[in-house]
């Protein structure tokens, strides 16, 4: 199958290179490597492959622009921020279909992509004139103490494929705000969205070097050597524990603050006192948004016995008639997952389930390519051992376990080396402020099956992170403390 006409005039207008300081080229060893449309399997773009020297001229721009940026007025960052966002807004439709047909989530789930990450601009561009200090007497009355906050410096992000414009956003436009300069890493599976949204930083007005990006197909070499650069001062991370756990031991030597949105295993209970039209929108929605390749994805469903039925029977109808398509082609409800190891992994979760004695209910297997399309799924009884409940899912597959307690839900539910959300239905008071306490996760929806907001504190405890993206909390993170004692 070949693009359509608008779809190739789209990806020529994005960059097939490096971008650093301003200027956009080839690799230094003239090496690229390929974009596919995961829905075709067809080659849409070649990008430069950065070298690691390549990175470390990145780092070099940034570390050479970041006095100047964190000198600029608050005022005008802010400015370009805002800019960036209203000419995100107005290109909204190209950014959603460079998204859809590089990264196979349906189009209209692209749009609002673009309209969250563009939340990011807005908010940051809001909170950079914010960064407040203050201003205390030390107790024994001899002297000031001042406090300010300072940008910690030049910044390294590495960004996941799922979310390929609001991973990158939420990660620069806060250190924008805070007078950081960054060079940042996009997942080799979907590139072309991050060149294309520095292309339109520098329309912006961004200083050339502010922000600067590699894709590079060897993200191992090229982190080593940034994270152990002693110029670098932060590392922000999105992606898997496991690759997370690598990249703390390896910003350890340089005591680099850092980051780190990790992986989830959700948990949503849906309780016996449940509304239970809103938990079946409310499942449908924390589950397949993105085909299931969301951090924030409904891994493990709790059913109340006593309702179980019910709900199964009701939210499978709905995942029945859903429409398997090509993301970028309007009206498909269930894209095609990233790529073939995505779908070979959604296979053996599925028959590793059955195995263990769980049920399926509708779906259940790969569809006749081309491309990784895996059909929703709903797969009821899941059992204790089954790797469904252990591992994160990351397909279109909805999983449930039945309980016959609160106690045994919340015992179910942190079972987990995870914490990123969870998500209760109940219309009980008192179950709701219990489940606030109990439930060990950084995030909860409460009768919501989505939490993301570019206002709210986004991050996990456990295995599932350290520190917050978007909020007030959000700036913090590129800011370090400087204290002041003034005699008097
Ligand atoms: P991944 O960890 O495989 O890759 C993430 C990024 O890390 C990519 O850019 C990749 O190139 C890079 N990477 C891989 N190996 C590396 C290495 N050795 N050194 C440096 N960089 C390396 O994860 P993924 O498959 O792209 O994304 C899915 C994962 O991301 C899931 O676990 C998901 O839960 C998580 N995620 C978390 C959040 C959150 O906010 N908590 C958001 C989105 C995705």
């Amino acid at each position: 199958m070949t693009l359509e006409m608008h779809e190739q005039d789209l990806l020529h207008k994005v960059q097939a290179g490096i971008g650093i300081g301003g200027t956009w080229g080839p690799s230094s060893s003239g090496a690229t490597f390929t974009v596919e449309d995961p829905a075709t399997g067809d080659v849409i773009k070649s990008v430069a492959d950065a070298t690691v020297e390549d990175a470390v001229r990145a780092l070099d721009s940034a570390v050479a622009a970041q006095q100047e940026w964190a000198e600029t007025p608050s005022r005008l960052r802010s400015d370009i921020l805002r800019r960036a966002f209203d000419l995100l807004i107005e290109r909204k439709e190209e950014f959603a279909l460079l998204i859809a047909v590089e990264m196979g989530k349906p189009i209209s789930e692209a749009r609002g992509e673009v309209v969250y990450g563009g939340e990011f601009l807005r908010w940051f561009s809001e909170e950079a004139v914010r960064v407040q200090g203050d201003y205390r007497r030390n107790p024994e009355g001899t002297g000031s103490i001042t406090v300010s906050h300072l940008p910690v410096g030049p910044c390294y992000f590495i960004t996941p494929w799922n979310f390929p414009l609001a991973m990158a956003t939420r990660k620069i436009a806060p250190a924008l705000a805070a007078g950081c300069t960054a060079v940042i890493k996009p997942a080799e599976l979907t590139p072309l969205t991050t060149i294309y949204l520095v292309q339109l930083l520098e329309e912006a007005g961004l200083p050339p070097g502010v922000v600067n990006v590699v894709p590079t197909s060897n993200p191992g070499a090229q982190s080593s050597v940034l994270l152990a650069d002693p110029r670098l001062r932060k590392l922000s991370f999105t992606g898997s524990t496991a690759v997370g756990v690598k990249l703390l031991e390896a910003a350890a030597p340089n005591v680099l603050r850092t980051s780190m949105e990790l992986g989830g295993n959700a948990p949503f209970l849906v309780f016996d006192d449940a509304d239970l039209d809103r938990a079946v929108e409310g499942v449908l929605l924390a589950k397949f948004r993105n085909i299931g390749q969301a951090c924030t994805a409904a891994n493990r469903i709790l059913v109340h016995d006593s309702i179980a039925d019910e709900f199964v029977g009701r939210v499978s109808e709905q995942v029945a008639a859903m429409k398997i398509g090509r993301g970028a082609d309007e009206g498909n409800d269930i894209g095609a997952l990233v790529d073939r190891r995505a779908v070979a992994k959604t296979v053996a979760l599925v028959a590793d389930a059955v195995e263990t004695g769980a049920e399926i209910v509708t779906g259940g297997d790969t569809v006749a390519g081309p491309g990784n399309f895996f059909q929703p799924t709903v797969i009821d009884k899941v059992g204790p051992d089954a790797r469904l409940v252990n591992e994160e899912i990351f397909g279109p597959v909805l999983a449930i376990i039945r309980f016959a307690s609160e106690d045994e839900a919340v015992q179910i539910a942190n079972d987990t080396e995870y914490g990123l959300v969870s998500y209760v239905y109940t219309e009980n008071l008192g179950r709701s402020q219990r489940m606030i306490e109990k439930l060990q996760t950084g995030m909860m929806g409460l009768n919501t099956g989505l939490v993301s907001n570019a206002a709210a504190p986004f991050g996990g405890i456990k295995h599932s992170g350290i520190g917050r993206e978007g909020g007030f909390e959000g700036i913090r993170e590129f800011l370090s403390t400087k204290y002041t004692l003034t005699p008097r």
